[in-house]
Protein backbone atom coordinates (compact mmCIF):
# COMPACT_ATOMS: atom_id res chain seq x y z
CA UNK A 1 0.00 0.00 0.00
CA UNK A 2 0.98 3.67 -0.84
CA UNK A 3 0.99 5.33 2.03
CA UNK A 4 -0.41 9.28 2.63
CA UNK A 5 2.72 10.03 4.02
CA UNK A 6 6.00 9.06 5.93
CA UNK A 7 8.36 11.17 7.63
CA UNK A 8 11.38 12.06 6.30
CA UNK A 9 14.28 11.12 8.48
CA UNK A 10 17.31 9.75 8.34
CA UNK A 11 21.01 8.77 10.23
CA UNK A 12 21.53 12.58 11.35
CA UNK A 13 18.31 12.57 12.86
CA UNK A 14 19.02 9.61 14.80
CA UNK A 15 23.00 10.66 15.91
CA UNK A 16 21.39 13.89 16.87
CA UNK A 17 19.12 12.65 18.90
CA UNK A 18 21.85 10.12 20.47
CA UNK A 19 24.05 13.10 21.26
CA UNK A 20 21.29 14.93 23.04
CA UNK A 21 20.86 11.50 25.37
CA UNK A 22 24.79 11.64 25.58
CA UNK A 23 25.25 14.64 27.02
CA UNK A 24 23.18 14.00 29.63
CA UNK A 25 20.64 17.58 28.41
CA UNK A 26 17.94 16.31 27.76
CA UNK A 27 14.74 18.57 28.51
CA UNK A 28 14.34 22.13 26.96
CA UNK A 29 18.72 23.56 26.64
CA UNK A 30 21.06 24.39 24.36
CA UNK A 31 19.45 22.33 21.27
CA UNK A 32 16.28 23.74 22.27
CA UNK A 33 18.14 27.41 21.42
CA UNK A 34 19.49 26.50 18.35
CA UNK A 35 16.36 25.06 16.75
CA UNK A 36 14.84 28.16 17.29
CA UNK A 37 17.38 30.15 15.71
CA UNK A 38 17.44 28.22 12.93
CA UNK A 39 13.25 28.58 12.53
CA UNK A 40 13.34 32.54 13.35
CA UNK A 41 16.35 32.88 10.62
CA UNK A 42 14.14 31.04 7.85
CA UNK A 43 11.00 32.79 8.69
CA UNK A 44 12.83 36.20 9.34
CA UNK A 45 11.55 36.78 12.72
CA UNK A 46 13.36 37.89 15.58
CA UNK A 47 11.83 35.44 18.09
CA UNK A 48 11.05 31.76 18.33
CA UNK A 49 9.41 29.52 20.61
CA UNK A 50 9.70 25.69 21.14
CA UNK A 51 6.99 24.28 22.94
CA UNK A 52 5.85 20.25 23.01
CA UNK A 53 3.12 20.34 20.00
CA UNK A 54 0.91 22.82 17.29
CA UNK A 55 -1.74 22.77 19.35
CA UNK A 56 0.59 23.77 22.56
CA UNK A 57 1.62 26.70 19.94
CA UNK A 58 -2.09 27.83 19.35
CA UNK A 59 -3.04 27.98 23.18
CA UNK A 60 0.07 29.14 24.02
CA UNK A 61 -0.32 32.23 21.73
CA UNK A 62 -3.88 32.97 22.16
CA UNK A 63 -3.07 32.76 26.06
CA UNK A 64 0.31 35.32 25.22
CA UNK A 65 -2.13 37.45 23.77
CA UNK A 66 -4.72 37.55 26.98
CA UNK A 67 -7.33 35.99 25.18
CA UNK A 68 -9.74 34.35 27.05
CA UNK A 69 -12.84 33.42 28.45
CA UNK A 70 -15.73 35.84 27.61
CA UNK A 71 -13.74 36.38 24.41
CA UNK A 72 -14.46 35.03 20.94
CA UNK A 73 -11.94 33.99 18.38
CA UNK A 74 -12.91 33.61 14.56
CA UNK A 75 -11.83 30.09 12.86
CA UNK A 76 -12.81 28.63 9.87
CA UNK A 77 -14.73 25.28 10.92
CA UNK A 78 -12.46 23.73 7.90
CA UNK A 79 -9.87 22.57 9.44
CA UNK A 80 -8.27 20.00 11.87
CA UNK A 81 -10.32 20.07 15.22
CA UNK A 82 -7.14 21.41 16.89
CA UNK A 83 -7.47 24.80 15.40
CA UNK A 84 -11.10 25.41 17.61
CA UNK A 85 -9.77 23.21 20.38
CA UNK A 86 -6.83 25.84 21.23
CA UNK A 87 -9.22 28.48 21.35
CA UNK A 88 -11.10 26.93 23.64
CA UNK A 89 -8.41 25.94 26.35
CA UNK A 90 -7.90 29.31 26.79
CA UNK A 91 -11.79 29.69 27.73
CA UNK A 92 -12.91 31.51 24.74
CA UNK A 93 -15.14 30.75 21.85
CA UNK A 94 -14.15 29.92 18.45
CA UNK A 95 -16.77 31.22 16.00
CA UNK A 96 -16.70 29.11 12.51
CA UNK A 97 -16.58 31.42 9.35
CA UNK A 98 -16.61 30.17 5.77
CA UNK A 99 -13.75 28.89 3.07
CA UNK A 100 -13.23 30.62 0.11
CA UNK A 101 -14.19 28.13 -3.15
CA UNK A 102 -11.11 28.28 -4.84
CA UNK A 103 -8.51 27.80 -2.05
CA UNK A 104 -10.63 26.17 0.87
CA UNK A 105 -9.06 29.24 2.62
CA UNK A 106 -11.04 31.13 4.94
CA UNK A 107 -12.88 33.73 3.20
CA UNK A 108 -12.65 37.38 4.33
CA UNK A 109 -16.14 38.54 3.47
CA UNK A 110 -17.67 35.71 5.74
CA UNK A 111 -14.43 36.52 8.27
CA UNK A 112 -16.50 40.10 8.36
CA UNK A 113 -20.17 38.73 8.93
CA UNK A 114 -19.35 37.20 11.76
CA UNK A 115 -17.22 39.98 14.32
CA UNK A 116 -19.05 40.43 17.25
CA UNK A 117 -18.61 42.82 20.38
CA UNK A 118 -16.46 39.61 21.63
CA UNK A 119 -14.59 39.35 18.70
CA UNK A 120 -10.94 39.44 20.05
CA UNK A 121 -8.68 37.43 17.04
CA UNK A 122 -8.77 35.70 13.88
CA UNK A 123 -6.58 32.15 14.08
CA UNK A 124 -5.90 32.23 9.88
CA UNK A 125 -5.13 28.80 8.78
CA UNK A 126 -2.98 27.94 5.98
CA UNK A 127 -4.81 24.96 4.72
CA UNK A 128 -2.45 22.13 3.80
CA UNK A 129 0.18 24.18 3.49
CA UNK A 130 -1.47 26.71 0.75
CA UNK A 131 -1.08 30.26 2.28
CA UNK A 132 -4.01 32.27 3.19
CA UNK A 133 -4.35 36.06 1.79
CA UNK A 134 -2.74 37.50 4.57
CA UNK A 135 -3.38 41.55 3.28
CA UNK A 136 -7.24 41.29 3.17
CA UNK A 137 -7.09 40.02 6.87
CA UNK A 138 -4.72 42.59 7.81
CA UNK A 139 -7.06 44.89 6.79
CA UNK A 140 -10.61 43.46 8.42
CA UNK A 141 -8.32 43.78 11.73
CA UNK A 142 -7.04 47.10 11.43
CA UNK A 143 -10.28 47.52 10.78
CA UNK A 144 -11.68 45.92 13.98
CA UNK A 145 -8.95 45.91 16.14
CA UNK A 146 -8.31 42.10 15.83
CA UNK A 147 -5.22 40.44 16.38
CA UNK A 148 -4.10 37.98 13.93
CA UNK A 149 -2.98 34.70 14.81
CA UNK A 150 -2.05 32.21 12.35
CA UNK A 151 -2.32 28.61 12.40
CA UNK A 152 0.58 27.71 10.02
CA UNK A 153 1.01 24.16 11.48
CA UNK A 154 1.50 22.74 7.57
CA UNK A 155 2.82 25.69 6.34
CA UNK A 156 6.63 25.71 7.23
CA UNK A 157 8.27 26.14 3.59
CA UNK A 158 5.14 28.04 2.12
CA UNK A 159 5.45 31.77 1.09
CA UNK A 160 3.22 34.85 0.90
CA UNK A 161 3.90 37.62 -1.62
CA UNK A 162 7.59 37.22 -1.21
CA UNK A 163 8.13 35.78 2.19
CA UNK A 164 7.93 33.04 3.98
CA UNK A 165 5.35 31.73 6.04
CA UNK A 166 5.77 33.21 9.79
CA UNK A 167 7.83 36.00 8.15
CA UNK A 168 4.69 38.22 8.13
CA UNK A 169 5.05 39.09 12.08
CA UNK A 170 7.76 40.93 10.91
CA UNK A 171 5.68 43.03 9.07
CA UNK A 172 4.42 46.07 9.97
CA UNK A 173 0.56 45.68 10.88
CA UNK A 174 0.57 41.79 10.03
CA UNK A 175 0.31 38.85 12.05
CA UNK A 176 1.04 38.90 16.16
CA UNK A 177 1.98 35.07 15.97
CA UNK A 178 2.57 32.52 13.56
CA UNK A 179 2.15 28.79 14.92
CA UNK A 180 3.70 25.64 13.43
CA UNK A 181 3.57 21.86 14.12
CA UNK A 182 6.22 19.28 13.66
CA UNK A 183 3.99 16.19 13.69
CA UNK A 184 5.02 13.60 11.48
CA UNK A 185 2.42 14.57 9.23
CA UNK A 186 3.57 17.72 8.64
CA UNK A 187 6.27 18.91 6.47
CA UNK A 188 9.47 18.55 9.06
CA UNK A 189 9.06 16.51 12.39
CA UNK A 190 10.49 15.75 15.74
CA UNK A 191 8.29 13.50 16.67
CA UNK A 192 5.79 15.82 18.76
CA UNK A 193 6.69 19.89 18.42
CA UNK A 194 5.60 23.41 17.71
CA UNK A 195 6.63 26.53 17.61
CA UNK A 196 5.48 30.37 17.89
CA UNK A 197 7.08 32.96 15.95
CA UNK A 198 6.68 36.50 16.80
CA UNK A 199 8.46 40.01 16.41
CA UNK A 200 6.97 41.26 19.74
CA UNK A 201 9.43 41.07 22.36
CA UNK A 202 7.06 41.09 25.19
CA UNK A 203 4.89 38.63 23.62
CA UNK A 204 7.93 36.37 23.39
CA UNK A 205 9.04 36.60 26.93
CA UNK A 206 5.38 35.84 28.02
CA UNK A 207 5.01 32.77 25.84
CA UNK A 208 8.66 31.35 27.38
CA UNK A 209 6.79 31.84 30.94
CA UNK A 210 4.04 30.39 30.38
CA UNK A 211 5.38 27.33 28.27
CA UNK A 212 7.38 26.71 31.89
CA UNK A 213 4.82 27.04 34.38
CA UNK A 214 4.90 30.98 34.59
CA UNK A 215 8.24 31.06 35.63
CA UNK A 216 10.64 34.11 35.66
CA UNK A 217 12.75 34.19 32.92
CA UNK A 218 15.49 36.02 35.28
CA UNK A 219 15.14 33.08 37.16
CA UNK A 220 14.96 30.49 33.98
CA UNK A 221 18.22 32.22 32.33
CA UNK A 222 20.33 32.13 36.09
CA UNK A 223 20.00 28.04 35.47
CA UNK A 224 23.75 27.23 35.78
CA UNK A 225 25.26 30.65 37.83
CA UNK A 226 26.59 30.15 41.33
CA UNK A 227 24.22 32.84 42.80
CA UNK A 228 21.18 31.32 44.04
CA UNK A 229 17.62 32.90 42.98
CA UNK A 230 14.07 31.93 43.93
CA UNK A 231 12.58 31.77 40.92
CA UNK A 232 8.69 33.34 40.95
CA UNK A 233 5.37 32.13 39.05
CA UNK A 234 3.56 35.52 38.73
CA UNK A 235 0.88 33.80 36.89
CA UNK A 236 -0.72 30.85 35.69
CA UNK A 237 1.66 28.72 33.42
CA UNK A 238 1.65 25.72 31.16
CA UNK A 239 4.43 22.67 30.66
CA UNK A 240 4.74 22.69 27.05
CA UNK A 241 8.81 22.73 26.60
CA UNK A 242 9.85 20.74 24.45
CA UNK A 243 12.75 18.13 24.78
CA UNK A 244 16.46 18.89 23.51
CA UNK A 245 16.15 15.06 22.09
CA UNK A 246 13.44 16.44 19.81
CA UNK A 247 15.48 19.67 18.98
CA UNK A 248 18.38 17.80 17.99
CA UNK A 249 16.17 15.89 15.70
CA UNK A 250 14.24 19.67 14.64
CA UNK A 251 17.87 21.09 13.82
CA UNK A 252 18.29 18.45 11.36
CA UNK A 253 15.42 18.50 10.20
CA UNK A 254 15.78 22.16 9.28
CA UNK A 255 18.75 21.49 7.34
CA UNK A 256 16.51 18.99 5.50
CA UNK A 257 14.00 21.28 4.90
CA UNK A 258 14.50 23.06 1.16
CA UNK A 259 15.41 19.54 -0.51
CA UNK A 260 11.66 18.30 0.83
CA UNK A 261 10.17 21.18 -0.57
CA UNK A 262 12.13 20.64 -3.40
CA UNK A 263 10.78 16.87 -3.72
CA UNK A 264 7.17 18.04 -2.55
CA UNK A 265 7.20 20.18 -5.69
CA UNK A 266 8.39 17.84 -7.93
CA UNK A 267 5.81 15.34 -7.57
CA UNK A 268 3.04 17.80 -7.18
CA UNK A 269 3.87 18.81 -10.37
CA UNK A 270 3.55 15.19 -11.56
CA UNK A 271 0.21 15.11 -10.45
CA UNK A 272 -0.69 18.49 -11.67
CA UNK A 273 0.22 17.16 -15.35
CA UNK A 274 -1.88 14.32 -15.16
CA UNK A 275 -4.97 15.46 -13.26
CA UNK A 276 -5.10 18.24 -15.78
CA UNK A 277 -6.86 15.83 -18.53
CA UNK A 278 -8.72 13.85 -15.80
CA UNK A 279 -12.30 13.66 -16.96
CA UNK A 280 -13.84 14.53 -13.63
CA UNK A 281 -10.50 15.36 -10.78
CA UNK A 282 -8.24 18.09 -11.01
CA UNK A 283 -5.57 19.45 -8.93
CA UNK A 284 -5.54 22.33 -6.18
CA UNK A 285 -5.74 25.96 -7.20
CA UNK A 286 -2.66 27.65 -6.28
CA UNK A 287 -2.94 31.71 -6.47
CA UNK A 288 -0.19 33.51 -8.23
CA UNK A 289 1.30 35.46 -5.11
CA UNK A 290 1.79 32.47 -2.88
CA UNK A 291 3.74 29.11 -2.39
CA UNK A 292 2.67 26.26 -1.47
CA UNK A 293 4.70 23.44 0.33
CA UNK A 294 2.19 20.81 -0.89
CA UNK A 295 1.89 19.68 3.18
CA UNK A 296 -0.82 17.39 1.41
CA UNK A 297 -2.11 17.43 -2.39
CA UNK A 298 -6.16 18.04 -2.76
CA UNK A 299 -7.18 16.95 -5.71
CA UNK A 300 -10.90 18.04 -6.28
CA UNK A 301 -13.89 16.39 -8.29
CA UNK A 302 -15.94 18.06 -10.55
CA UNK A 303 -19.14 18.56 -10.35
CA UNK A 304 -19.82 16.74 -13.02
CA UNK A 305 -18.13 13.60 -11.54
CA UNK A 306 -20.22 10.04 -11.79
CA UNK A 307 -19.14 9.02 -8.24
CA UNK A 308 -18.62 10.35 -4.84
CA UNK A 309 -15.73 11.47 -2.89
CA UNK A 310 -15.58 7.76 -0.46
CA UNK A 311 -16.27 6.33 -3.21
CA UNK A 312 -12.96 7.09 -5.41
CA UNK A 313 -10.93 6.10 -2.18
CA UNK A 314 -12.42 3.15 -1.53
CA UNK A 315 -11.34 1.98 -4.86
CA UNK A 316 -8.01 3.42 -4.53
CA UNK A 317 -6.89 1.39 -1.95
CA UNK A 318 -8.19 -1.14 -3.32
CA UNK A 319 -5.90 -0.31 -5.92
CA UNK A 320 -3.12 -0.32 -2.76
CA UNK A 321 -3.28 3.55 -2.78
CA UNK A 322 -4.02 5.01 0.38
CA UNK A 323 -6.13 8.32 -0.41
CA UNK A 324 -7.56 10.28 2.80
CA UNK A 325 -10.64 11.79 2.82
CA UNK A 326 -10.05 15.95 2.63
CA UNK A 327 -10.00 18.46 5.25
CA UNK A 328 -12.33 17.88 7.88
CA UNK A 329 -15.14 19.96 9.16
CA UNK A 330 -14.81 21.08 13.16
CA UNK A 331 -18.64 21.80 13.21
CA UNK A 332 -19.48 18.23 12.90
CA UNK A 333 -18.02 16.96 15.50
CA UNK A 334 -19.51 16.67 18.68
CA UNK A 335 -17.67 19.40 20.73
CA UNK A 336 -18.36 21.91 18.63
CA UNK A 337 -21.90 21.62 16.84
CA UNK A 338 -23.46 24.84 18.35
CA UNK A 339 -20.79 27.20 17.79
CA UNK A 340 -21.80 30.62 16.30
CA UNK A 341 -21.60 30.34 12.68
CA UNK A 342 -21.97 26.56 12.18
CA UNK A 343 -25.33 26.78 10.42
CA UNK A 344 -23.89 28.70 7.84
CA UNK A 345 -20.86 26.77 6.31
CA UNK A 346 -22.15 25.81 2.82
CA UNK A 347 -18.53 26.45 0.91
CA UNK A 348 -16.98 24.33 3.75
CA UNK A 349 -19.25 21.32 3.40
CA UNK A 350 -19.07 21.30 -0.41
CA UNK A 351 -15.40 21.43 -0.03
CA UNK A 352 -15.37 18.62 2.04
CA UNK A 353 -17.61 16.27 -0.30
CA UNK A 354 -15.51 17.21 -3.01
CA UNK A 355 -12.17 17.07 -2.28
CA UNK A 356 -9.81 13.94 -1.27
CA UNK A 357 -5.88 13.82 -0.65
CA UNK A 358 -3.39 11.73 -2.45
CA UNK A 359 -0.08 10.29 -1.45
CA UNK A 360 2.57 12.48 -0.89
CA UNK A 361 5.88 12.56 0.58
CA UNK A 362 9.73 13.46 0.25
CA UNK A 363 10.67 10.02 -0.92
CA UNK A 364 8.15 8.66 -2.78
CA UNK A 365 9.51 6.96 -5.69
CA UNK A 366 8.86 7.47 -9.62
CA UNK A 367 7.25 3.82 -9.69
CA UNK A 368 5.29 5.03 -6.84
CA UNK A 369 3.90 8.37 -8.02
CA UNK A 370 3.26 6.51 -11.09
CA UNK A 371 0.92 3.92 -9.18
CA UNK A 372 -1.11 6.61 -7.80
CA UNK A 373 -1.56 8.35 -11.54
CA UNK A 374 -2.43 4.61 -13.33
CA UNK A 375 -4.87 3.99 -10.58
CA UNK A 376 -6.65 7.39 -10.80
CA UNK A 377 -7.10 6.71 -14.84
CA UNK A 378 -8.21 3.59 -13.95
CA UNK A 379 -11.21 4.18 -11.32
CA UNK A 380 -12.61 6.08 -14.45
CA UNK A 381 -13.24 2.56 -16.23
C1 LIG B 1 -1.65 19.36 12.78
C2 LIG B 1 -2.43 20.59 12.97
C3 LIG B 1 -2.57 21.18 14.22
C4 LIG B 1 -2.08 20.54 15.50
O1 LIG B 1 -0.75 20.23 15.56
P1 LIG B 1 -0.23 19.14 16.63
O2 LIG B 1 1.24 19.27 16.57
O3 LIG B 1 -0.74 17.81 16.18
O4 LIG B 1 -0.78 19.53 17.96
C5 LIG B 1 -3.26 22.37 14.31
N1 LIG B 1 -3.80 22.95 13.22
C6 LIG B 1 -3.71 22.41 12.00
C7 LIG B 1 -4.32 23.11 10.82
C8 LIG B 1 -3.03 21.20 11.83
O5 LIG B 1 -2.97 20.64 10.62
Amino acid sequence: MIPITRPFLGDEEAEAAAAAVRSGWVTQGPRVAEFESAVADYCGTEHAVAVSSGTAALHLALAGLGIGPGDEVICPSMSFVATANAICMTGAAPVFADVERRTYNLDPRSVEKMIGPATKAIMVVHQIGLPADLERFYAIGRRNGLEIVEDAACALGSGYRGRPIGGHCAVEGGSAAACFSFHPRKVITTGEGGMVVTDRPELADRLRRLRNHGMSVAAASRHGSREFVEPSYDELGFNYRMSDIQAAVGVEQMKRLDDILRRRRKLAARYDAALADHPWLCGPFIPEDVQTNYQSYAARLADEAPVRCDEVIARLRELDVAAGAGIMLAHREKPHHQRRGADKLTVSEEANERSLLLPLYPQMSEAEVEQVVDSLWKITK
